[in-house]
């Protein structure tokens, strides 16, 4: 099957990245999210990202122009009713996610690619929503879309080898690099990265040092370009307890228990970047 046009469920934080990649590689994007305000929300993170690549002279105005002219937005899935793929990135609960693919399910053509960018639920799980299981497939973006090489393709227990072929492919023609991984809780990015913050977490909890010096022992002696403190701010902390939870949930084994300072940071709303209060102040 040729892709030539892409649905995007959820046009927040991850959903206008993905948009922008698809558009920018030439393909007519329908950028989908529940309500005018969120649609249009979504477009000016797109432009605001083009405008950034202009000014750093990474695209040409032509380029900005053309991208922006891929995508078109819709409040109504039917509206995806013609793609020949739809990447999912609605907020990340089951509830949500079940219901967005049985109405895909209805809407969508048989031989369309149904892609979830879930960080953490069970393609498995969210293809069993659908009656053509095989064509379902985590394609799991990294934050920020634009930036970032990565896409880690996820093969559910149902997923056919041509889905997985035909996502592997995609993923190189949008400039980026696949890898392949096997559906299992956090899958390979979550299961290594957030059990480290977690111990972060617990390494400040115990005072073994402050928030400062666990990120900069980190930055200056492993060479990671950001400290796991500030990152857990960056992703926010309430998305780092929802994976630790179901890394604790799905693999039970109490090495994955999330630290009680972060569930209690979460309780008291000190969710990172975005609520202006985590680890640090913004
Ligand atoms: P976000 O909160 O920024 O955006 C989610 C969007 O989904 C919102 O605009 C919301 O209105 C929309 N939405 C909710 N219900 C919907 C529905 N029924 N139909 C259509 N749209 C709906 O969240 P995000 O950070 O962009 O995360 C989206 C997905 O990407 C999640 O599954 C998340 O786990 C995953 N993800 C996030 C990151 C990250 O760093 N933020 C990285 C990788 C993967």
């Amino acid at each position: 099957m040729e892709v030539t046009s892409v649905g995007v469920v959820g046009a927040g934080t991850m959903g206008n990245g993905i948009a922008q990649v698809f558009a920018a590689a030439g393909f007519g994007v329908v950028l989908h999210d529940i309500s005018e305000e969120r649609v249009r929300a979504g477009l000016a993170a797109v432009e605001k990202s083009l405008d950034r690549l202009l000014k750093k002279e990474r695209i040409s105005q032509a380029d900005r122009d053309a991208t922006l002219a891929n995508i078109r937005t819709a409040t109504e899935l039917e509206a995806l009713a013609g793609v020949d793929l739809v990447v999912e990135a609605a907020s990340e609960e089951l509830a949500i996610k079940a219901q967005i693919f049985q109405s895909l399910d209805r809407i969508c053509r048989p031989g369309a690619v149904l892609a979830s960018n879930t960080s953490s639920i069970s393609l498995t799980r969210i293809a069993r929503e659908t009656t053509h299981p095989g064509r379902v497939i985590g394609m799991h973006f990294m934050n920020p879309v634009p930036l970032m090489k990565l896409v880690e393709v996820i093969r559910a227990l149902q997923t056919s080898d041509e889905t997985y072929r035909l996502i592997e492919e995609l993923s190189r023609r949008i400039g980026k690099t696949p890898v392949e991984v096997n559906d299992s809780p956090g899958f390979v990015s979550n299961r290594i990265l957030l059990p480290m913050i977690n111990e972060a977490v617990y390494t400040l909890y115990e005072g073994v040092a402050d928030a400062e010096a666990i990120d900069q022992v980190m930055k200056l002696g492993m060479n990671h370009p950001m400290g796991p403190l500030a990152l857990a701010d960056l992703i926010g902390l309430d998305t780092c307890l929802a994976i630790m939870e179901v890394l604790h949930e799905g693999l039970g084994d109490s090495k994955y228990r999330p630290c009680p300072l972060l569930r209690r940071m979460v309780d008291a709303g000190y969710l990172g970047r975005k609520s202006g209060r985590g680890f640090y102040t913004y």
